[in-house]
């Protein structure tokens, strides 16, 4: 006999509650010994598309180092750092862990050049958002339940992972997409989620950057958040240095503006409150967010990255290469779709029977947004007759 814990006990009452979900869009019987944000959770770790984020880009193409981040270890930290304000929050963790988990499965190969690129390619076909593709994912692609297509997640999961949308994708779906017409918002987790990868992603990359040499502590002494760190780590550790003192400054930023979101978000609910997680989705701004002191520290650190690093032109050879890879992959697929893998010709042929070149070209970039980069550059090689470069 298995005891099951309330999984709302403990939960704020403007938290995500299994008690008001709205559910799946396949009604299935409770989840046995988990809850259902927990079922959600397990079956997103348990995908394939989550198994290929090991090798897929975050900044670095994945053969320049195994030091660096990952897409997969991108989205564990965002996962931690996500569960950790949830329960200083008392909202809930498993909910806010799977779309955490979740919310780069669509992300193509080489970060956002391939992105770029592949929406490039789908321009007149509707073209290629990853938030968007990874909702596709988990409610399409995902192949391995007996009564439906995909993972079949709860109505909040599936709400979080979809950060933005264009208003016709928007139409398009129901009511998940209700609130990119209505200027809504999503639920408490849903934000949080956003922001914990906002967090890790800005300082896990600047830690990338500088142990890839591309940026220097001197250069970063120009961003006020890492120089106070800085300083501080300087006059308490004199003799610390090299990557240790870069962990402690790193570690330091991220306490700091984790802390920061924390104190900021209970702030705003504690003077709000909302009613419910319903009342927090009819408000025209998030909740969640920084205060007005720390938001501008956070963005000139994010302005610092994308100017210095994502923009570097010693990335500049391996961006060219990613899109060319892309691009040659793409037009190889659509040109002749006897190319693709049974599974997925066989997807193409449905699409095209409903939506012709578009459905085809939206199964292609299904196939190819689904590639790991290593796979990416070895497909491109075998397709030209050339030996694998990026
Ligand atoms: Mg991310």
């Amino acid at each position: 006999m298995i005891t099951r814990r309330d999984p709302d006990a403990g939960l704020a009452r403007w938290a995500a509650l299994e008690s008001t979900s709205r559910g799946r869009q396949h009604p299935e019987p409770p989840a046995g010994y988990r809850s259902q944000f927990q079922r959600d959770r397990d079956r997103i770790v348990h995908s394939s598309a989550f198994r290929r984020l090991v090798y897929k880009t975050q900044v670095f193409v994945n053969h320049e180092g195994d030091m660096y981040r990952t897409r997969l270890t991108h989205s564990l930290e965002v996962a931690q750092i996500g569960r950790s304000v949830a329960a200083a929050l008392a909202l809930s963790e498993p909910l806010t862990e799977a779309i955490c988990l979740a919310h780069d499965l669509g992300h193509t190969p080489f970060g956002h050049v391939g992105q770029d690129a592949l929406n490039d390619c789908m321009r007149e076909f509707g073209g290629f958002e990853h938030n968007l593709q990874s909702l596709r994912v988990v409610d399409e692609l995902e192949d391995r339940y007996a009564e439906f297509r995909g993972l079949n997640l709860t109505f909040e999961t599936r709400e979080g992972i979809l950060k933005h949308c264009s208003p016709a994708n928007a139409r398009r779906l129901g009511e998940l997409g209700r609130r990119f017409l209505h200027g809504e918002q999503p639920g408490l987790e849903a934000q949080l989620a956003d922001l914990a990868d906002a967090i890790a992603y800005s300082h896990h990359d600047l830690d990338d950057g500088l142990r890839s040499g591309l940026v220097s502590i001197d250069e970063l002494r120009g961003v006020a958040l890492f120089a106070r760190h800085h300083d501080e780590v300087r006059a308490r550790y004199p003799e610390l240095g090299g990557r240790r003192q870069v962990g402690e400054i790193v570690r330091r930023m991220i306490g700091d503006v984790v802390t920061d979101l924390i104190e900021e978000t209970a702030r705003r609910l504690a003077a709000l409150p909302p009613e419910s997680i319903d009342a927090v989705r009819a408000r025209p701004d998030p909740v969640v967010g920084f205060s007005a002191a720390t938001a501008p520290l956070h963005r000139e650190l994010k302005d610092f990255l994308r100017a210095r690093l994502y923009q570097h032109e010693h990335l500049h050879a391996t961006r060219l290469g990613a899109a060319r890879i892309l691009r040659g992959l793409f037009t190889a697929f659509l040109d002749d779709p006897e190319r693709l893998p049974a599974e997925h010709g066989e997807l193409a042929r449905q699409l095209a029977a409903g939506a012709g070149m578009a459905g085809r070209a939206r199964a292609v970039a299904d196939y190819v947004a689904g590639m790991t980069d290593r796979f990416a550059i070895q497909e491109y090689a075998r397709l030209n007759g050339v030996p694998p470069a990026c």
